[in-house]
């Protein structure tokens, strides 16, 4: 199967997500990384983002809150090249009303190949990387080709 590739910049765009039993862990895994996180282009889901920004100090950007639609919104911008690296602490011990998004967020990121913590040692292990200083290919399969061919098998 051909591969596409898809260029990830220096600076990340980031997106940033913790369900309410995880939030004080979000809170104090990016207060430790500021300087790093200052550095990239930073999304939140409504109270994250809301929580995040007025302790970091610095923009982010703000969708709607996670059960209001806003998983799904990080989910559309994956779609659309917007975000490229996803920390997610997600919260496996609660039933959530939108236990179904935070599925297909997690089924999209891997659909396209994007860096995800979904706990705090995974994202120590991420936001160390070396890569993170510099531009990274992620390869995908070539989506534009299977679809043409799709649709030629149903001519
Ligand atoms: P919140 O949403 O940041 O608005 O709390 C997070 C989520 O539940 O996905």
């Amino acid at each position: 199967m051909p591969n596409q590739i898809i260029t990830m910049n220096t600076t990340k765009k980031i997106a940033l997500v913790a369900h309410d039993n995880k939030k004080l862990d979000l809170l104090e895994w990016a207060k430790f990384n500021r300087g790093t996180l200052s550095k990239h282009i930073l999304f939140g889901t409504g109270t994250t983002g809301k929580v995040l920004e007025k302790e970091l100090g610095f923009k982010i950007t703000k969708l709607q809150s996670g059960p209001l639609g806003g998983d799904q919104q990080i989910g559309s911008m994956i779609v659309d090249n917007e975000i490229d690296f996803l920390i997610f602490f997600w919260d496996p011990l609660e039933q959530m009303p939108h236990d179904p998004d935070v599925k297909a967020l997690l089924r999209l990121a891997s659909v396209w190949n994007i860096p995800v913590a979904c706990d705090r040692a995974s994202a120590d292990f991420l936001i160390s990387s070396p890569l993170m200083e510099v531009a990274y290919e992620r390869i995908i399969p070539d989506y534009n080709s299977i679809l043409k061919r799709r649709v030629a098998t149903l001519k």
